[in-house]
């Protein structure tokens, strides 16, 4: 038996894939053979070129021409003589070896291709990195797709990135366990999205088993069961049949409106990450969404959103939830959610740096995209809107700055949007929180942040297992923030959610109704369980 930290609840019991971990090694070793690794090389290139066609078939098919066309450019950079020619040389005057010279020629071109004014030829770099990580794993043996065919399977990985996740399919992954991440890593939210139970930070789970071995995942405990015997199967065969009824009995609870038993209306939403996402918040009888996690609009693509795409997204989710609260959470990325294609900076602390709204303040049109996508999709239902990562006044100012100047624009141009839309902020940096009563005169409600707000308050990073055990949401000085939110913002007659992850922990939510917490918004797994405990107190 295996154990890490239960990320994601429920039971599975399948067949493991293990999805493997390559940091491909440079090393400086000179090579003689330099026919061998000429031959080494071209041979890589033809194999990518191969690759890259069957993706572009695949991709035209599922998802369009357009779409497809990347894998267009990627193939010409491999016939790009400059590129090829500079690899070459690197093997035949400096008999650096082949993984060296891939990597010295392709990175002093990317350098190149990051220093060029033009943004759209600043993105090339993001591709010749794709192009660079393909051609190194077929030097190496190694593959960058990951495709499951089979049903049943539990994903093992050293770790998973929001995008990796994103990209499981549920009718194939039951489960996914990693060595490394935290309950508050965005592969755990997503899985709990997926309503498929995860364990994650288990440390060496990746060489504790092979591809094929069947392993039980609990996802209450966060144990793993490896090649179980007789008796285990039997316990949580059982264990996975009670649980299914008491899902079912949940069920009963969808339309109820929730009151505590003193009368206090209680709004129990869920946060989706995709459009779809919407359909289990309704089949979970969420009172709406709490939070939108829009960056996940902006993975799994060579560049970002159109405002029409954007806008397309917002209608839709606006439309399903008719006339029910929908607070859409502008880009957050940055920390653990990168995009290939922004070329982020390499920072020595990114959950500290370059992130959020911080982003959005600095790329002005990226950010203005979407604003003006979520204006125009507000006259299809109750948008609430809220800015990530807000530390003080003067942010949200210059932040509504930029809405003002959308709505003047589409002014211009007789688009219309509602006047009805709520502009709040996520309270997740300590600083916000200790300034809630000031920030509270400003804007028209507070989503809580926990996921963020306690590694900054317990300088606990969120993704590490190792200080996992320092991650504790009922710690005094996390609570006394919490109620401080609550209180500024009441004060001001403006009322309070919370969306991190403490929102739909059970042991939390007594204290946060306790303290006057008007709106939880949590996975949509667990908004049921929310609402039985809730009426009961
Ligand atoms: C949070 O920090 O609590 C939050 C909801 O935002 P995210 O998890 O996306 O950082
Ligand atoms: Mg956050």
């Amino acid at each position: 038996m295996k154990s890490g930290i239960a990320a994601s609840k429920g039971y599975a019991i399948g067949k493991v894939i293990i999805k493997s971990h390559q940091e491909i090694k440079v090393t400086d070793e000179l090579i003689t053979d330099i026919k061998g690794e000429k031959e080494k090389f071209l041979s890589a290139v033809e194999e990518t070129k191969r690759q890259l066609e069957k993706l572009k078939e695949q991709t035209a098919r599922s998802m369009g021409e357009e779409e497809a066309e990347i894998f267009e450019a990627h193939m010409m950079m491999l016939e790009d003589c400059e590129l090829v020619d500079a690899i070459i040389s690197e093997i035949e005057v400096n008999h650096f070896n082949v993984i060296k010279a891939v990597s010295q020629a392709t990175d002093r071109f990317i350098a190149q291709f990051e220093a060029i004014e033009d943004e759209y030829l600043r993105e090339r770099a993001a591709d010749l990195k794709d192009v660079r990580n393909r051609l190194m794993a077929n030097l190496t043996g190694n593959s960058v797709d990951f495709k499951i065919d089979e049903e049943n399977i539990v994903v093992v990985a050293h770790d998973l990135t929001p995008s990796d996740t994103a990209q499981l399919d549920k009718n194939k992954v039951i489960a996914f366990l990693t060595d490394v991440g935290g309950r508050t890593s965005h592969s755990a939210i997503m899985a709990r999205t997926l309503e498929i139970p995860a364990v994650v930070g288990m440390g060496d789970i990746t060489s504790s088993v092979k591809n094929g071995d069947k392993v039980i995942v609990d996802g209450f405990t966060g144990s793993v069961i490896i090649n179980p015997g007789d008796d285990d199967l039997e316990i949580y065969k059982k264990k996975i049949n009670e649980y299914q009824e008491e899902l079912k009995d949940l069920k009963k609870l969808v339309s109820c409106e929730t009151r505590t038993k003193q009368g206090k209306r209680i709004y129990v939403a869920g946060n989706i990450g995709k459009p779809e996402d919407i359909y289990q918040v309704i089949e979970n009888g969420g009172d709406g969404v709490g939070l939108f996690r829009t960056e996940f609009l902006y993975m799994d693509r060579n560049s970002a959103p159109t405002e029409e795409e954007q806008f397309e997204s917002y209608k839709f989710v606006l439309e399903k939830m008719g006339d029910k609260k929908v607070v859409i959470r502008t880009l957050d990325i940055g920390g653990d959610k990168t995009l290939p294609y922004m070329n982020l900076p390499d920072e020595m602390n990114p959950f500290l740096g370059y992130r959020a709204i911080r982003l959005c303040l600095d790329q002005k049109d990226l950010f203005k995209t979407q604003l003006r996508a979520l204006l125009r999709a507000s006259i299809y239902g109750n948008l609430s809107v809220m800015f990530p990562m807000i530390s003080g006044v003067q942010e949200f100012l210059a932040t509504k700055e930029i809405v003002e100047e959308c709505k003047r624009e589409l002014d211009e141009h007789g688009v219309v949007y509602s006047n009805d839309i709520e502009w709040g902020i996520m309270i997740e940096v300590p600083s916000a929180a200790l300034c809630a009563e000031e920030l509270a005169q400003y804007v028209d409600f507070f989503s809580i942040g926990t996921n963020d707000l306690i590694q900054y308050t317990l300088a606990v990073d969120r993704m590490s297992e190792k200080v996992s055990y320092i991650y504790n949401p009922m710690h005094p000085a996390v609570l006394k923030l919490i109620k401080m939110t609550i209180d500024g913002a009441h004060k001001h007659g403006k009322w309070v959610g919370m969306c991190g992850e403490m929102a739909g922990d059970e042991s939390a939510i007594p204290t946060l109704v306790e303290y006057g917490l008007d709106e939880f918004s949590m996975s949509a797994s667990s908004i049921l369980s929310a609402k039985k405990l809730i009426m009961v107190l």
